[in-house]
């Protein structure tokens, strides 16, 4: 079994020098277990937070365990007859090539419902996090305006798509021409700024002609000021991310706060892990929408295991193009 542990807690910006490989034993299947081999390894922009010893909604990793996160895996090994040889579930094994698992901890996957891999982002908690953070917190009504950051990635793409099925005006926050020109183009956004543009706010107040009513917000730092600029009297905000601090050395702060009072902001902060019971809701909504052509969802997959950390790293600076995942073993 290969793993990769944390090897120490990060100064600010995380290296590929805070990971280590590690070689251990495969481990056995007792009674009622399987052993599974994992296929796909889910990277997400929380694994960063968890990385830092401070207070946070779970406990921080210590140096040496083993870096967590979603996998999708393969039973190849099994003393557990609901989970026969060949079944592919969704499970939390973190950053590892094999696992032990009983039936209560992990999900079937349907093989023949599209791909599995899906089952970690649009299919999982990506999509459920857009659903939910959208459609029970912010509540966008048709010809309302929506703003989402990070449009282009996994949790952004979907929102923006759900807010356009819902008939709301759509505007798009990404880093650079390409991902903008993909969130327009290929997700069907009213509209996409590149917040790296020199005339950014300009572009962002001629996008938003009424305000900004809803915005998902998934970055925080310089960009959020910008929106707040624009939001709308009782507008809601759906807090999901803050990206732009996960590594960084001193946090940029709240700086627009006098526009959530002026404005009367409604500000819903949500972790999607204590919404479990929401996630069949959402995910059974948007494989009808999938199903049907009305979402579309873009993945950037990593090969192999010793790539996880580089992968990471990118994909928190905006090196990703869609969901990052990494095939370990598929
Ligand atoms: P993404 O696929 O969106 O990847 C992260 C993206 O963040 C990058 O591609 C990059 O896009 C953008 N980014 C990175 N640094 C900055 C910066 N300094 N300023 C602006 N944008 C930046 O990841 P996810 O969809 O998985 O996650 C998006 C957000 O949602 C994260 O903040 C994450 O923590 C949050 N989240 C929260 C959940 C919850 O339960 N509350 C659950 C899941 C995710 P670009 O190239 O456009 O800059």
């Amino acid at each position: 079994n290969t793993k990769v542990t944390m090897r120490r807690h990060p100064a600010a910006m995380v290296s590929e020098d805070d990971f280590a490989v590690e070689e251990t034993d495969l481990p056995r299947p007792g009674d009622g277990q399987a052993l599974v081999k994992v296929l796909y390894l889910s990277l997400d922009p929380y694994m960063r937070p968890m990385m830092d010893p401070v207070r946070s909604y779970v406990p921080h990793l210590n140096p040496g365990d083993v870096m967590p996160g979603a996998t999708i895996a393969e039973v190849i090994e099994s003393n557990e007859p609901e989970l026969p040889q060949g079944t592919v579930v969704a499970c939390s094994l973190g950053w590892q090539t094999h696992g032990v698992v009983t039936k209560d901890v992990v999900r079937v996957i349907d093989q023949n419902a599209g791909p599995v891999s899906a089952a970690l982002s649009v299919l999982g908690m990506t999509g459920a996090t857009a659903h939910y953070g959208l459609l029970e917190l912010a509540k966008p009504t048709p010809d309302e305006t929506v703003v989402v950051t990070a449009a282009s990635g996994a949790v952004g793409g979907v929102v923006g798509q759900i807010a356009k099925i819902k008939g709301c005006r759509v505007v798009g926050i990404a880093g650079g021409a390409e991902k903008c020109r993909y969130v327009v183009d290929e997700l069907g956004f009213d509209a996409c700024i590149d917040y790296k543009s020199p005339d950014f706010e300009k572009q962002l107040a001629a996008a938003t002609p009424d305000y900004v009513d809803v915005l998902f917000e998934n970055v925080g730092g310089p960009v959020l000021d910008a929106v707040l600029g624009r939001i709308n009297d009782h507008a809601r905000i759906s807090l999901c991310g803050n990206i732009s601090d996960y590594n960084a050395d001193e946090p940029y702060g709240l700086r627009g706060l006098r526009h959530l009072l002026m404005h009367r902001v409604t500000v819903h902060s949500f972790v999607i892990a204590e919404h479990r019971d929401y996630w069949p809701t959402a995910i059974a909504e948007l494989s009808g929408w999938l199903a049907e052509g009305k979402i579309k969802y873009q993945e950037d997959i990593a090969e192999g295991l010793d790539s996880a950390p580089k992968a990471f790293i990118a994909m928190l600076t905006g090196g990703n193009f869609g969901k990052q995942l990494v095939n370990v073993g598929a």
